[in-house]
């Protein structure tokens, strides 16, 4: 019997399983249409790395990630790393919403083992797809007593990244994933795995997991704004809206006075930064009105939006009370 590590790999579909009829082309091609087990078979050196056990959970692009993908994912990974010897888990995905699940797995989960999630910018049938190098990494780091109780990560071109802090942020290199304001926690080279410094904790307690997905969406702050869409959003029942606000969280005084009215009609209101990077001062700097509004910190308004989503959906309370929303956000 082999002494390898058992890894378990849940594929959920993205340009990792993507093909195209060229491989010229890396724009123009079908994600997720690939099987996990042809993309393992196409990386022969996988099986002297792990004893692979493979699922395939769903097969989609991920820009159609929905809450109930999200709930089946995290199911399939709480079965497994329930098993004795599961050394690790890794998750296929598409990149462009890896920062959404990566946040949504970082809050709600808490297993021992590495859950590491990876992707691919180019299809499997590109030239130098990077796919294959970066699941064979993922493995190796799932598969590695060093990323033991490391939380949620984040593998792609040769870097660890914390699943809280990682983000895409270019639309088409293979270095696409940075961790703006923490920067990675490690690096896989060839079969060196080293992880650097320990990512931040998170919560004490892990996250409910909501049983629905509650109305909570983005709005953005930029020169000349109307206030129609935080209008529109009260008047259709939303839960909570992030603001994309500029710079170190200031908001334009006409979106400022529609957020006031939305915090009066219940919406619980929270300032990321458009900017991509650094952390949202609490109390905001320039508009006294907006103080009122917790920030997200560091957290883009993507990653913040599926932390108030889960926020709202477990405990709808927290609508009301800035205060003990912003604790629970900088707990993160
Ligand atoms: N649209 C693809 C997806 O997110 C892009 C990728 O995986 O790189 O599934």
């Amino acid at each position: 019997m082999s002494t390898l590590p058992r890894v378990i790999v849940l594929a959920t579909g993205g340009t990792i399983a993507g093909s195209a009829s060229s491989a010229a082309s890396s724009a123009r091609y079908q994600a997720a249409t690939v099987p996990v087990s042809a993309l393992l078979q196409a990386v022969p050196v996988l099986g002297a790395v792990a004893r692979l056990e493979a699922e395939q959970v769903a097969q989609v692009d991920s820009k159609d990630m929905s809450f109930g993908l999200w709930k089946r994912l995290s199911a399939r990974i709480d079965h497994w790393a329930a098993q004795p010897d599961v050394a690790g888990i890794v998750v296929t995905h598409g990149t462009d919403t890896l920062e959404e699940t990566a946040m949504l797995l970082h809050l709600t989960l808490r297993v021992e083992v590495p859950v590491v999630l990876t992707a691919a910018m180019r299809p499997s049938t590109a030239l130098s797809a990077d796919g294959p190098a970066n699941l064979l990494d993922a493995i190796r780091v799932a598969a590695d007593p060093q990323a033991h109780g490391k939380g949620v990560l984040v593998v792609l071109n040769q870097e660890i990244h914390s699943a809280r802090d990682a983000v895409k942020a270019h639309t088409a290199s293979v270095g696409a994933f940075v961790s703006p304001s923490a920067g990675p926690l490690g690096f896989v080279q060839d079969a060196t795995v080293r992880v650097l410094r320990a990512p931040l904790p998170g919560p004490a307690e892990p996250w409910a997991m909501p049983s629905s997905w509650p109305l909570v969406e983005i709005v953005a702050s930029y020169a000349e704004p109307s206030r129609l869409m935080v209008d529109a959003l009260v008047a259709g029942g939303a839960r909570g809206i992030v603001v994309a606000a500029a710079g170190n969280g200031s908001v334009h005084d006409t979106l400022v006075a529609a957020l006031v009215d939305a915090a009066e009609a219940g919406v619980a209101v929270v300032r990321s930064s458009r900017t991509g990077a650094g952390h949202v001062a609490v109390p905001p700097y320039i508009n006294p009105a907006a103080a009122a509004f917790p920030t997200a910190g560091d957290l883009n308004p993507y990653k913040a939006r599926v932390a108030l989503g889960l926020l709202l959906g477990a405990e709808p309370d927290l609508a009301a009370d800035a205060m003990a929303l912003q604790q629970r956000l900088l707990a993160i």
